[in-house]
């Protein structure tokens, strides 16, 4: 193992591994990734890869559509030798409710203005894309053909290997489980394979992250919490886009593969770092899932599990340094939205790191926003 670097990255899932590519395209060197289990071990490849545009704040719309802007190009752009499965068969988000009308009228009007293609549709025009439908759940919809969904995994892969190409070291298995400062600025950092000595830590280590802030004193305001999904036996294709709603709580998508899969959240998870499978989730997923989508209730389910959803208190993620401590830097608390955002991610925060002007301002994403009370509230996150 390298015995120093100029960055080193804690977290081997999308974040860290798109922050290294990114870094590594703009020429920085010895740049290391430690991870402590194999790559997109942790939410990253245990989340539903649903990806999409349509959000309510603008600065939102934009990180998400310079994503998918990514995705759409990515094999040739990582010069992947697989194929990430970028399928573009929409979202269709539906609203149940006189406030998620209002609110939808209200996040389409401004995606439009930002030239996204999208439309505000009645519950039956929804039935036209999705015929089986339940329409009696619904009051209206928006419609964006160009979300989509993608691999995980190979994504992940994509990234990494392209990030190696450039030279960056990414050690797998290896836990970090300190960080050493002197005077207010970072040293190193220790791992159970050896020491490494740096200035620069980017903290990208999703569920895991506040554990990470505490080695180096910086109290991160996330919390962890256990996100269930389940996926069905594969079937012929019947539903082309994500069907996705807020307050029935529920997102669903067939994958390339034929499986259906679905996910939806609970309030009652205890904030902790558990990642088992509960009857309980399969149970209201089965019935949520049924009574929306009705013939999906007939289908096999052949497997379900967690992974952790990284919260902040407005649920947005926070990027960029710390006052207290020179050198330390955080990618983290993404809620349910951090693989979609991975792109962007890792350029905003090779932009931060290396002192450039941000493609998007996102410096309103700061950890100082909850100190100073100006959370950023987003209508429409998970
Ligand atoms: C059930 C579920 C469904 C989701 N659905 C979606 C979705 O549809 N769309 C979407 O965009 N997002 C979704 N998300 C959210 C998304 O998965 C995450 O926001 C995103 O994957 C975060 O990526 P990351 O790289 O920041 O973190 P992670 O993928 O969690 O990676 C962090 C890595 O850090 C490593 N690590 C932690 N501590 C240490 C240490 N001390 N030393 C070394 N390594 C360490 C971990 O092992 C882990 O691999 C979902 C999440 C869940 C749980």
């Amino acid at each position: 193992m390298l015995k120093t670097a100029d960055i080193v990255i804690i977290g081997g899932g999308i974040s860290g591994c798109a922050i290294a590519y990114n870094l590594a395209k703009k020429g920085v060197k010895n740049i290391v990734v430690l991870e402590k289990n194999y790559l997109a071990s942790g939410a990253t490849g245990r989340c539903g890869a649903g990806i999409r545009q349509q959000w309510g704040t603008e600065m939102n719309c934009r990180v998400a559509m310079e994503s998918i802007k990514f995705f759409e190009t990515a094999n040739e752009e990582l010069e992947y030798d697989g194929d990430i499965e970028f399928k573009q068969g929409g979202y269709l988000i539906v609203a149940s409710t006189p406030k998620e009308d209002e609110q939808f009228k209200k996040n389409v009007e401004l995606q439009k203005s930002l030239g996204m293609e999208v439309d505000f549709i009645t519950s039956h025009e929804a039935k036209e894309i999705v015929p089986f439908l339940n329409i009696d759940k619904i009051t209206s919809a928006t419609f964006c053909p160009k979300d989509g969904h993608l691999n995980p995994f190979l994504t992940t892969d994509a990234y990494a290997k392209a990030a190696r190409r450039l030279g960056v070291k990414i050690y797998t298995f290896t836990t970090v489980t300190g960080i050493k400062t002197e005077n207010g600025r970072i040293t190193g950092v220790m791992t159970d394979k050896g020491d490494i000595a740096t200035n620069v830590v980017v903290n990208a280590a999703g569920g895991y992250s506040k554990s990470i802030g505490d080695m180096v004193g910086v109290d991160i305001p996330v919390f962890s919490e256990r996100h269930q999904i389940l996926v069905t036996e594969p079937v012929e294709p019947m539903m082309g886009p994500m069907v996705m709603s807020f307050s029935l709580n529920i997102y669903t998508q067939q994958t390339p593969h034929g499986s259906i899969i679905m996910g939806r959240g609970d309030n009652n998870e205890p904030k902790d770092l558990r990642i088992t499978s509960s009857w309980q989730f399969l149970d209201e997923m089965a019935k949520t899932v049924t009574d929306l989508l009705p013939p999906i209730g007939r289908l096999r389910v052949i497997r379900q599990w967690a992974g952790l959803y990284n919260i902040t208190p407005d649920r947005q993620p926070i990027y960029g340094a710390v006052d207290e401590v020179e050198g330390f830097y955080m990618a983290v608390g993404y809620s349910g939205h951090g693989f979609m955002f991975g792109p962007m991610t890792g350029l905003l925060m090779s932009e931060m790191i290396l002192g450039e002007e941000l493609t998007i301002d996102i410096s309103s994403l700061g950890i100082d926003r909850f100190e100073k009370n100006e959370l950023v509230l987003e209508p429409s996150v998970v």
